[in-house]
């Protein structure tokens, strides 16, 4: 049968009224529409103190997509979004994620407000776009701040490809612990969650910006992470809304970016360094991934990509180069098999790169750090 098309789910919704009698279809809250082999997921905005007269449109929408034929699944969520200075938080309205988050309150649109009780730091690991190695580098730096001694967790926030089942080779559903919170698993001596261990592939790689937020903001608030001395979040990649919300409305400690030698990733880097700044979380640095080819054979070096453009890019643009990995046939084959080079071969030189980076991140974190503990006192 035909793929059910978005004008006639928009038709559907013309049906239905928003409690301000504005008809659904042309509402501005309707945030998302996706539709895949049948199944419908649309996300509402709403204002949380609304919550519960959008409830009744929710249930209507529902039943007026799926009467669509070729309509297989109807599933409408609401999005809470937070407003300038309210109360309410990004995120659905339900579920034990309800909670106020820490440190809310009167302030701007642009507001941190979403920490994680008990844990010290939350760093973003971020590429301007897929492919380049963020994942492979975000637990591979995990493993890094670890062997320094840190107590670190991995969550797997790349709702569009989740990594961490293949990167750990878990794939067992999380247990629940006390007061509804979500037990991370133990992969390595890492806390890691993924949106892969939650939900079927297909159905995440479809959503849109409000319900990726809502997502990771679960995926942040009802893990029990603590105690941790790092978070490392692996990005979704790219620079699109759900990205800028996670950068403006997590209290990121810094970003990391990935990026390759080649010129295109570098454009897409810039876009993802543009948009830290933009929100003022402190870039960590950048890190050049599949920066020379190693032979595996005879370990020979060759610069294929032409290498050093991410350090010449970094520095142009004042923001501290972290290192380079090489691209190492090792680096992939032990990730496929659940194994990071970090935790596999310890010894070589690809996990030593790693775990260099791994120091330049702790020696920006110490600094950001030092400079919060340590206020100058000025004696006149
Ligand atoms: P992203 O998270 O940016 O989409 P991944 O980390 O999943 O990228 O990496 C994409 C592919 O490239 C994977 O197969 C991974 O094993 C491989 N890869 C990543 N970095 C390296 C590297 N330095 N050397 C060899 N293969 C790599």
């Amino acid at each position: 049968m035909a793929e059910v098309r978005e004008d006639q789910v928009r038709g559907a919704l013309a049906t239905v009224k928003t409690p301000e009698g504005v008809v659904l279809s042309l509402a501005s809250a309707l945030s998302g529409i996706a539709i895949n082999h049948g199944k419908v997921y649309l996300s509402i905005t709403v204002d949380p103190a609304k919550a519960r007269a959008w409830d009744a449109v929710r249930v209507e929408a529902e039943d007026a997509v799926k009467a669509l034929p070729g309509v297989v699944s109807a599933l409408v969520t609401l999005t809470a979004e937070r407003k300038p200075g309210g109360a309410g938080q990004g995120q659905q309205g339900a579920g034990p994620s309800a909670a106020p988050a820490r440190g809310a309150g009167a302030g701007g649109p642009a507001q941190r407000t979403i920490s994680v009780p008990g844990v010290k730091s939350i760093i973003a690991v971020a590429s301007g776009k897929g492919g380049v190695g963020k994942s492979t580098t975000s637990i591979n730096l995990a493993l890094g701040l670890r062997d320094q001694g840190l107590k670190v967790g991995l969550l797997d926030a790349d709702i569009y490809g989740p990594s961490v089942p293949r990167l750990t080779g878990l794939s067992q559903k999380p247990e629940m612990g006390e007061g509804k919170t979500l037990l991370p698993l133990d992969a390595f001596g890492l806390k890691v969650m993924s949106i892969g261990f939650l939900v079927e592939e297909d159905q995440a790689m479809i959503w849109r910006g409000p319900m990726v937020m809502s997502a990771l903001t679960q995926m942040l608030r009802d893990v029990n992470w603590g105690p941790l001395d790092v978070l490392v979040v692996d990005m979704p990649p790219g620079t699109g809304d759900a990205q800028l919300t996670m950068a403006q409305q997590v209290k990121l400690a810094g970003a990391v970016i990935v990026s390759t030698p080649q010129d295109l990733a570098l454009i897409d880097a810039r876009r993802g360094i543009a948009m830290f700044e933009k929100v003022n979380v402190p870039l960590l640095g950048v890190v050049e991934n599949m920066a020379y080819f190693v032979c595996p054979h005879c370990g020979e070096r060759s610069d294929i990509f032409g290498h050093g453009g991410a350090r010449a890019e970094a520095e142009k643009v004042g923001v501290p180069f972290l290192g380079e990995i090489p691209l190492h046939m090792s680096i992939r084959e032990l990730s496929d098999a659940g194994r990071p080079v970090v935790e596999a071969e310890p010894q070589s030189p690809q996990a030593e790169a790693y775990r260099r980076v791994a120091a330049g991140v702790k020696a920006a974190l110490d600094k950001a750090e030092g400079g919060r503990a340590a206020p100058r006192i000025v004696v006149e």
